[in-house]
């Protein structure tokens, strides 16, 4: 029988989700035994087969229309889409800037914080922030599985991705989740 599909890829976070997920160390290879490891941080692709997969993991929040464009890729082509890490769930660090606006936030990182120089500006670059405010995945598109946590432990995405690989629903349960 074909092993199970499983493709990662990253939207407005950062990559330690992406990171944590690597600390799984030789457990990856348990996973790989398990399941067919596509556009994961591991192969480097850089998204899912168009064919599809069984298993679609994103994380990070949804910042931009390139943001928006993974999400509903990754969506279409997944049968089980999950959710890992703080910014994909609830929006996380990136949404923080939800408070107080796209460029009151992009002024106070490049124009006022004490560690710029006098030359820095403000980058001229459509993917930085075209959305008014920053989304969580779900509000986007439906998702599965969640996997809350910044980021997630290794000992908590291996449980996911191994359940997930043998087909059933993982059950995340709280003793699992840790902040760092
Ligand atoms: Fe980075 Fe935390 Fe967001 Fe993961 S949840 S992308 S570790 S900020």
């Amino acid at each position: 029988m074909a092993k199970p599909k499983i493709a990662s890829d990253w939207m407005a976070g950062c990559a330690g989700c992406h990171m944590s997920l690597l600390d799984m160390d030789e457990r990856i290879l348990a996973v790989a035994e398990l399941a067919d490891l596509r556009a994961t941080p591991i192969t480097d692709l850089k998204e899912p087969d168009a064919s599809g997969v069984d298993v679609g993991v994103l994380e990070g929040g949804i910042n931009n229309t390139a943001n928006e464009e993974v999400a509903h890729k990754m969506r279409q082509r997944s049968k089980i889409l999950v959710a890992l890490g703080d910014c994909a769930v609830f929006g996380g660090v990136p949404a923080l800037r939800n408070f107080c606006g796209v460029q009151a936030a992009l002024q106070r990182a490049y124009l006022e914080a004490e560690s710029n120089d006098a030359e820095v500006k403000i980058p001229d670059d459509p993917e930085l922030a075209t959305m008014t405010r920053v989304r969580a995945l779900q509000e986007v598109v439906p998702v599965d599985v969640y996997v809350p946590g910044c980021p997630p432990d290794a000992d908590v995405i291996f449980h996911v991705l191994s359940e997930l690989a043998q087909g059933r629903k993982p059950e995340v349960k709280g003793e699992l989740l840790h902040w760092h």
